[in-house]
């Protein structure tokens, strides 16, 4: 819930700065003339083609920060460690890289292989319990 609501958040802040923007250009060739020069005036079709790919650039770099967030405390996950093997696939699992939240909440795991089509990172909650898995090797060694 957290997560999403950041998320809402980042693009309501966005579309208010793009608006801003967008005002700013309307003023700015809308002054001295009531029709639309998109496609008549060079300088304001260049405008928007600039304003266009700031806004898509903008959207990419929100998706693309969230991808990396915790799910839990909205940390960035650190720690990229590459696992699995480009050779040996069936024996130690596909490529991917894995991060890691420093708190404890969770690995996020982005494969490098994409033979089935396109894979999302697949995020794993971690028990809240960190030392519950070596206190269970501890026992196991008994
Ligand atoms: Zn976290």
């Amino acid at each position: 819930m957290r997560y999403w609501g950041y998320l809402m958040a980042k693009l309501a802040a966005a579309a208010m700065l793009m608006g801003v923007l967008w005002s700013l250009i309307r003023w700015v060739f809308f002054r001295d003339s009531g029709q639309n020069p998109f496609a008549h005036d060079l300088g304001y079709t260049s405008a928007m083609m600039l304003f266009f790919l700031a806004s898509a650039g903008l959207l990419y770099l929100i998706v693309w920060d969230q991808r990396y967030r915790c799910r839990t405390c909205l940390r960035r996950l650190r720690m990229p460690m590459t696992a699995g093997s480009w050779p040996n696939m069936l024996l130690f699992g596909q490529p991917r890289t894995e991060y890691i939240c420093l708190y404890g909440h969770g690995t996020l795991k982005v494969p490098e292989v994409q033979i089935t089509g396109p894979n999302g990172p697949d995020w794993e909650p971690h028990d809240q319990d960190i030392w519950k898995e070596l206190e269970s090797l501890e026992e196991s060694k008994r």
